[in-house]
């Protein structure tokens, strides 16, 4: 059913966002919006109570978080189909991006409820704006697994992206997710790190994936805060002509000594190129 269908008398749902550390960020059109809905439904109903004390904000609210979506949807649902409007706001940034808020908004889209945005901070946006990366492909991945193995797995199946790779991290992982980076995407792939983007200890860091992950691992406080972790696509470095010279050079001279097989592998860890891309470019030149 299209928003058009929509009949008379049923609320809308409001996707809130708010600020990713900056209170400055929060929006005239947010704070309007939280002040004249019946109820918000937010992820951690403490975290949102401080932003509405800081304005003023009276507007009752509602639990609505990963562990009791199914429910609270209901709940939420009954409020619209009576006529009353609804905001549903996360900890920070944008719902739904790395947050709850999908089923609520897809049972919303089924039942031609009215959903409207009022858009405003999220860490990627915000992180890809300024990294300096190519921002006309992207491809947002959210967390990466936890566990090493699974997450080097999910790196090794994009390792040929044509896209700006865009990650969220914590502080706990961030010195293994930078390290896994590096070693399985190429330590001289280009990429970004974004730490506590418009907080006090605000930080853009650029440079190799090698650089970067030696720049966590040498300090603490660069260890510190939340993490947006950007890589550069794969088609950067092969699109730069004289590194795809360079590494021609150097496939014909290893081609001359060794095994195809040996001189791809060799290649590849000379110039942290990718493997898939030099087993081909060896078979032509070959
Ligand atoms: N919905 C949020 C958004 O739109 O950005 C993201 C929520 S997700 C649960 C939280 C993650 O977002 C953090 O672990 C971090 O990776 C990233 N993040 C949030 N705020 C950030 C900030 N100020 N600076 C850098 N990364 C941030």
């Amino acid at each position: 059913m299209s928003q058009q269908s929509v009949s008379n008398g049923v609320g809308t749902l409001y996707v809130v966002a708010t600020p990713i550390g900056n209170l400055g960020d929060f929006s005239h059109r947010a704070e309007e919006v939280l002040r004249s809905v019946s109820c918000i439904a937010a992820e951690d109903t403490r975290h949102t109570r401080r932003l509405l004390q800081h304005y003023g904000i009276g507007t009752p609210l509602m639990p609505l978080h990963e562990h009791n979506e199914a429910r609270a949807m209901e709940k939420v649902m009954a409020m619209l189909r009576g006529g009353e409007s609804v905001a549903l706001v996360s900890d920070a940034g944008t719902p739904l991006v790395s947050d709850p808020g999908f089923l609520l908004v897809r049972e919303c889209r089924r039942q031609g409820v009215k959903v409207s945005p009022v858009p405003g901070p999220s860490a990627l946006v915000a992180a890809l704006s300024v990294s300096g990366l190519p921002t006309d492909r992207f491809c947002f991945h959210g967390f990466l697994p936890r566990q090493r193995h699974a997450r080097r797995e999910k790196l090794d199946a994009l390792r040929n992206s044509s896209a700006t790779l865009v990650f969220y991290e914590s502080s706990h992982r961030i010195e293994s997710a930078m390290a896994d980076l590096a070693e399985v995407l190429g330590p001289q792939r280009r990429g970004c790190l974004a730490r506590e983007l418009t907080k006090r200890h605000e930080e853009i860091l650029d440079g190799t994936l090698a650089e970067l992950a030696e720049r966590v691992a040498a300090d603490a406080d660069r260890r510190r805060g939340e993490f947006v972790v950007l890589v550069a696509p794969a088609e950067a470095s092969a699109t730069d002509g004289r590194l795809e010279l360079e590494a021609d050079r150097l496939l014909l001279l290893l081609l001359e000594e060794l095994p195809l097989k040996q001189a791809v592998s060799l290649a590849a860890r000379l110039t942290g190129g990718n493997k898939n891309r030099l087993y081909q470019r060896a078979l032509e030149l070959r």
